[in-house]
């Protein structure tokens, strides 16, 4: 299935009139976070650890909508916290389908039976489903027995009802190709449109810089995930939410430049620079400083020790959907053979701050990881 040819060229058609205006920073997909707080406690969660105070504080509706039209991106993906948990989140999520946006709703699934009736199916609405691998993978993930069932059920009541459902997957240590494979077969044949992936990021001060996935070990498992789709004829074929460019960059062949500003945040403390990931850069208090003010140069692979593990789809898909539109033959043919699993890979971009601190590869299984309290320095954060 993948993404709908109308929501593909309603994005393509927005990037081309960006492109003419001779834009050189507009946003693809917006990250409306309203809410922190969130009923799991995932090892890999990085945005969770506040005080309590803040994890009661909600974004109103009419904020919620306000940032929706400063940004102009065509999609929204409403990630949080669980956005389920925000009694005005029916109302957010009908006033930006009203103003026919495209809206990724992340859940962790385990509200979604008892909030499902407060939506209406709609093209411009799915419900992007938290789930990091098979039942033992993904209990494990996020801490707690029986997650991975309900996330399931939930998945098959979406679509029964009508609803355009993907599943959002965010791979740590410890993965086993074959697993992730089999995985994403099963995923598929509960009639998902498509699947969000992306190596997890750690943030440079989390108290253990290997429990992550480095650049090259990302690269390498995304190869041999890849490699596994390959001549098949019986097995479902995987679709993924994700630019064909940006999934031939999972697998090394593209050395591309982080653009955050593709996917601005905003939450509660207002637009959040320069990215999702980075929580203490600072914040812009408008859309247009955001653009305007934050020193962009400062960010991404080389420039930014913080930057050196991130290989998430809210920093380099703007990337690659820019570089498919530069070089739209590179692109079809990506598109028609899949990413290339052997050879060589593309080169790291130079090191362009002082001496690159040494990181570590592949070392401690998720279920080693200990979260610590934003206060002494947060952990990691999976990529919703
Ligand atoms: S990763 Fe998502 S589901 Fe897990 S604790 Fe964080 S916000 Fe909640
Ligand atoms: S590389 Fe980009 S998306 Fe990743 S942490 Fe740095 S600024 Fe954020």
């Amino acid at each position: 299935m993948g993404i709908p040819q109308i929501q593909k060229y309603r994005i393509a058609r927005y990037v081309a009139t960006r492109k003419l205006r001779g834009e050189e920073r507009y946003p693809l997909v917006l990250m409306l976070e309203p809410l922190f707080q969130c009923n799991l406690a995932c090892a890999g969660c990085g945005k969770i650890d506040y005080p309590k105070e803040i994890l009661q504080k909600r974004m109103s509706v009419a904020d919620a909508l306000q940032a929706v039209d400063d940004c102009g991106a065509p999609v929204v993906s409403i990630p949080g916290g669980e956005p389920l948990i925000h009694r005005e989140m029916p109302a957010i999520v009908a006033g930006i389908v009203a103003r026919k946006k495209f809206v990724y709703l992340c859940t962790n699934a385990i509200l979604l039976a008892k909030h499902i009736d407060e939506y209406t199916p709609s093209a411009y609405l799915t419900f992007s489903i938290h789930l990091d691998g098979n039942q033992h993978r993904h209990d494990e993930s996020v801490c707690q027995e029986g997650v991975f069932d309900k996330a399931v059920a939930a998945i098959r009541l979406a679509r029964s009802k009508g609803f355009r459902v993907t599943i959002n997957c965010t791979l740590f240590t410890g993965e086993n190709p074959d697993e992730v494979a089999e995985f994403f077969d099963e995923a598929m044949k509960l009639g998902i449109e498509g699947i969000t992936v992306s190596p997890g990021y750690s943030y440079n001060h989390a108290p253990r810089q290997d429990v992550f996935l480095g650049r090259s070990a990302s690269k390498r498992l995304f190869r041999e995930i890849f490699r596994r789709a390959r001549g098949r004829t019986s097995r479902p074929r995987w679709a993924f939410n994700h630019s064909t460019l940006f999934l031939d960059f999972l697998a090394g062949n593209q050395a591309y430049q982080c653009t955050p500003w593709s996917n601005p945040t905003y939450n509660i403390f207002g637009w959040q620079r320069p990215c999702y990931l980075l929580s203490d850069e600072g914040y812009a208090p408008t859309y247009r400083s955001l653009i305007e003010d934050t020193e962009w140069e400062r960010y991404g692979v080389g420039r930014n020790p913080r930057c050196d593990n991130c290989m998430a789809h809210c920093g380099y898909e703007g990337t690659a959907v820019n570089d498919a539109f530069r070089h739209p033959l590179k692109a079809l043919v990506v598109s028609l053979r899949g990413p290339r699993v052997s050879g060589p890979m593309l080169p790291e971009l130079p090191v362009l701050y002082g001496e690159r601190p040494q990181t570590n590869e592949i070392a401690i299984p998720v279920d080693a990881v200990a979260r610590a309290s934003r206060g002494s320095g947060a952990a990691g954060a999976r990529v919703q």
